[in-house]
């Protein structure tokens, strides 16, 4: 059976690289995987393709012309299927029409019956700017969503809302949480902070991903770690997110945060760190 899984954060927090480092983790290890990137950048899928771009579903339909399983797809690296739902334009989002356009037509071509993927990847942009984010919750077209959240306040006040569309639309057939995945670790507080966010909403961490320089060197050489530095630490970290992705099927419901929770929470950190000179990861997970 198909799992469909979305992969959410704020821009810029490392969703596309994340989710096409576990999509060529999980090729490697012979898993049959699509990728369809969804953010109005449509840059999702780039380094599992020599970082070359793809014209988006979005593009490729608008004049209505026939369109063929090639048009809107491309085989990436080790047979990553990969597809860019797209948005009209940056900053404004699609109010969803991207995705359920890439998904009806997805159908329509028989991507899914004919290829038979293990593994389906959202990559999901779900920030404000973009008008219809909760799409893939809501429907039920994903069976987990994971949330790409560093120690930063604005990506975590970003997986703090997503929480809330999660909460909203789980109980009347939406998908659950998978889990946090919390990237760009680095040392100090930024593990403990994160890691007390998940306790206090009731979820759990799947992994930390440190700040690594090999991300931005294979990202130079327009390829995922797992392709340019496969024997390096950080490629073994996106092995062992990928297997935990595919393996443990475990979800819940996340208790968001308040505003006004959140931003006192954010504050005892602050002072926190400020006493202790910002060195010591020093609170305890609640
Ligand atoms: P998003 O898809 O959420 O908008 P990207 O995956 O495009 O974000 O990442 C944004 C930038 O951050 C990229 O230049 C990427 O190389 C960098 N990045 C992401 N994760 C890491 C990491 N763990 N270590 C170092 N750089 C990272
Ligand atoms: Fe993708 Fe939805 Fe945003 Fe459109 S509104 S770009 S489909 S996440
Ligand atoms: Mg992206």
């Amino acid at each position: 059976r198909t799992q469909h899984l979305a992969i959410y954060g704020k821009g810029g927090i490392g969703k596309s690289t994340t989710t096409s480092n576990i999509a060529a983790a999980l090729a490697e290890a012979g898993y049959r995987v699509v990728q369809i990137g969804c953010d109005p950048k449509s840059d999702s899928t780039n380094t599992l393709r020599g970082g070359a771009w793809l014209e988006t579903v979005l593009d490729r339909t608008r004049d209505g012309a026939n369109v063929r399983l090639e048009n809107i797809s491309a085989i990436g690296y080790r047979g990553v299927v990969c597809v860019e739902a797209g948005g009209p334009v940056p900053g404004v989002g699609c109010a969803g029409r991207g995705i359920n356009a890439a998904i009806a037509l997805l159908h329509e071509l028989h991507l899914f019956d004919e290829f038979k993927p293990d593994v389906v990847l959202y990559d999901v942009l779900g920030d404000v700017v973009c008008g219809g984010f909760a799409v893939p919750i809501r429907e039920g077209l994903t069976e987990r969503v994971y949330v790409v959240s560093s120690a930063d306040f604005m990506a975590v006040y970003a997986a703090n809302n997503l929480f809330r569309a999660i909460n909203k639309y789980a109980p009347s057939g939406g998908a659950r949480l998978g889990g946090v995945i919390a990237n760009s670790i680095l040392p100090g507080f930024s593990r403990p902070l994160i890691d007390d966010f998940a306790a206090r909403t009731g979820t759990r961490i799947v992994d930390h991903v440190p700040r690594s320089t090999a991300v931005a060197q294979a990202e130079l050489c327009g390829k995922t770690v797992i392709e340019a530095a496969p024997a390096s630490p950080q490629a073994e970290v996106y092995r062992a997110l990928a297997r935990s992705i595919v393996e443990d099927r475990s979800s819940v419901i996340p208790k968001p945060m308040a505003p006004a929770e959140l931003r006192q929470w954010a504050r005892d950190w602050g002072d926190l760190l400020l006493r202790d000179g910002a060195a010591e990861p020093a609170v305890a997970a609640a």
